[in-house]
């Protein structure tokens, strides 16, 4: 089947009030691809500015990241049903910077994914290896590992169809590096088998598989001709005009 092109921004900590409004005013206003999927994912604290600023039905807003526990003593965390309540239906999970700055382990990202998904929040569910992991020959084996124990949560394809996956090299986020359209087209290969071996055909084939990693408006065309690439995940260039090139890239 044909799958639709999904294009994610992470603005990170950046941004205040009126730099996010611009930047959505700016998306409203800007000539963009109808059928491609756009997420922007704000700070939480400009989760209802961004989304109150919206007016286009292709653009959806997203956490970055959602507690596992439903409620209760967890000092700075925000909830599924929290995200709910203000109206977000996606977030980022188990993006590379939480997973080595905060700690987060595959299980635990497992864990937030799981109850995103159960609670009707959609996830882009970050997956990716470090440049020494590469380097020694294990980006598939690592991959395939956050992958499993993503499976290991999840209960069926229903819960795959709220997945939205995206392959993002640590070596090449935010460092201007991008990935060769070969290295990226290779993994992402090798995550759509993993789901036909070990999920199911259907998830694999209808599972959406984004880049990540330095994407910006001079390069993403020729990642986009892949075909085991389905968009991307942006961090810098969602902040800048070039985002919309990036949207459109697939035109
Ligand atoms: P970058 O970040 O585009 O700035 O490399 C990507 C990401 O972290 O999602």
């Amino acid at each position: 089947m044909a799958r639709r092109f999904f294009v994610g921004g992470n603005f990170k900590m950046n941004g205040t009030k009126e730099s996010i409004k611009a930047i959505v005013n700016n998306l409203n206003e800007a000539k963009t691809d109808g059928d491609v999927e756009v997420v922007i994912a704000p700070p939480a604290l400009y989760l209802e500015v961004a989304r109150d600023e919206v007016d286009k039905f292709n653009i959806k807003v997203a956490a970055q990241n959602v507690s596992d526990k439903p409620n209760g003593a967890y000092t700075g965390e925000i909830s599924v049903a929290q995200l709910k309540d203000i109206d977000i239906r996606w977030t980022i999970l188990g993006h590379s910077e939480r997973r080595t700055l905060l700690g987060e382990t595959d299980e635990v990202v497992a864990a937030k994914t799981k109850a995103a998904v159960d609670g009707g929040i959609s996830v882009i569910w970050c997956c990716g290896e470090s440049l020494q992991e590469r380097e020694a020959g294990n980006t598939v084996a690592v991959v395939e590992k956050q992958l499993a124990a993503l499976a290991a949560k999840l209960s069926g394809e229903d819960d795959w169809k709220k997945i939205v996956i995206a392959y993002e090299p640590i070596w090449a986020i935010g460092t201007g590096k991008v990935a060769t359209v070969q290295q990226a087209q290779e993994v992402h290969e090798a995550i759509r088998k993993w789901l036909a071996k070990n999920v199911s055909e259907k998830v694999a084939d209808e599972t959406r598989i984004l880049y990540g990693g330095s994407v910006n408006g001079k390069n993403c065309k020729d990642l986009a001709k892949e075909k085991d690439i389905d968009g991307f995940l942006v961090g810098g260039a969602s902040l800048k005009p070039e985002f919309v090139d990036i949207i459109n890239s697939n035109l």
